[in-house]
């Protein structure tokens, strides 16, 4: 109940839902499983009876950045720039983002096009975009609710006072509240309760590995694996060690498996 979020079910044309649960990363129960807690959403009997007698046809998970306009990074580089969601152009309590997205797309389009017919050989930094951008209405709003997200880390009742008194004053109260790095949240194992998932039923919830099939991932077999450990220790020394390895639960492909080799010795697999 400490962790933020929500859920949302949308009806679509063809007699068909769209059902999703948001988690933010910073809860503190290193066993929650954002994965298994959807699956639990579906449950409910509020849910449960949209879905009854349904086939499940698709699933997906995506990162939803939170960190507002405290949080946008530099924004060109070298021939490229962060348009969208990668810039962190969202507007959280709103849950919209794709106006921004558009938005900074076309700035970023016509600052390229500037570029491009000032001479450019398409190598350098568009600062242009970057000064579009903050001058743009996409900073204006971010403004407005830069307040919203934070203001939970005091829980629901206060999160909800000052988010909403930051919506209706339209941003103008006199501060900026930062964000804490997610993995701060984190509590040991030791300190904090299992949970205990149900099985799946295969009617409304199932396995992640049959929901990742579906995800319509498209990548070759053999690929190399783009996942690299910065120090391999750390896994099993530290993140097994202390938080019972929450990779193994945060991540909804189920990419990361602590499995003993051949003497019984815990190790990290990483199924990219
Ligand atoms: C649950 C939920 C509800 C939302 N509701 C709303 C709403 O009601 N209204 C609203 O305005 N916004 C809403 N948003 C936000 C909105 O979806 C995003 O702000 C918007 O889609 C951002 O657009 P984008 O083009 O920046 O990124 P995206 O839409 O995320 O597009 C990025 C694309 O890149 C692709 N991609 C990623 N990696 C690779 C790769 N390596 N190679 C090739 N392709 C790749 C992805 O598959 C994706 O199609 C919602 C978001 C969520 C998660
Ligand atoms: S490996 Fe798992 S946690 Fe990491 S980005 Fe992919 S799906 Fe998300």
């Amino acid at each position: 109940s400490k962790t933020y979020g929500g859920t949302f079910l949308y009806h679509l044309e063809e007699n068909l839902v769209a059902i999703g649960l948001v988690v933010a990363l910073d809860y503190q129960n290193p066993y929650l499983s954002p994965f298994d807690e959807f699956q639990r959403v579906k449950t409910h009997p509020a849910i449960a009876r949209h879905l009854s007698g349904a086939t499940r046809i698709a699933y997906g998970a995506r990162a939803i950045n939170e960190g507002g306009v405290q949080s946008i990074p530099k924004l060109t580089f070298a021939g490229g720039a962060l348009i969208g969601c990668s810039a962190g152009f969202l507007n959280v309590p709103k849950i919209k983002g794709s106006h921004n997205a558009m938005k900074s797309g076309m700035l970023a389009a016509e600052a390229a096009f500037d570029s491009l017919r000032g001479g450019s050989d398409g190598q350098e930094e568009l600062t242009g975009y970057t000064n579009a951008i903050r001058q743009s209405r996409i900073i204006k709003e971010l403004k407005e609710v830069r307040n919203c997200r934070p203001a939970f880390r005091w829980g629901l009742l206060v999160g909800t006072l000052v988010s909403g008194l930051e919506l209706w004053t339209r941003g103008v109260l006199p501060w900026t509240l930062g964000h804490h790095a997610d993995h701060e949240s984190l509590k040991p194992a030791a300190r904090c309760r299992k949970i205990d998932y149900p099985k799946p039923d295969d009617k409304l919830t199932f396995d992640k590995l049959s929901s990742v099939f579906i995800s319509n991932v498209n990548h070759e077999e053999d690929q190399p694996s783009h996942l690299r450990l910065k120090d391999d220790a750390v896994p099993i020394d530290h993140n097994l060690a202390l938080y019972d390895a929450p990779e193994q639960r945060y991540c909804p492909a189920g990419v990361y498996e602590i499995l003993d080799d051949a003497n019984g010795v815990p190790r990290l697999q990483i199924n990219a």
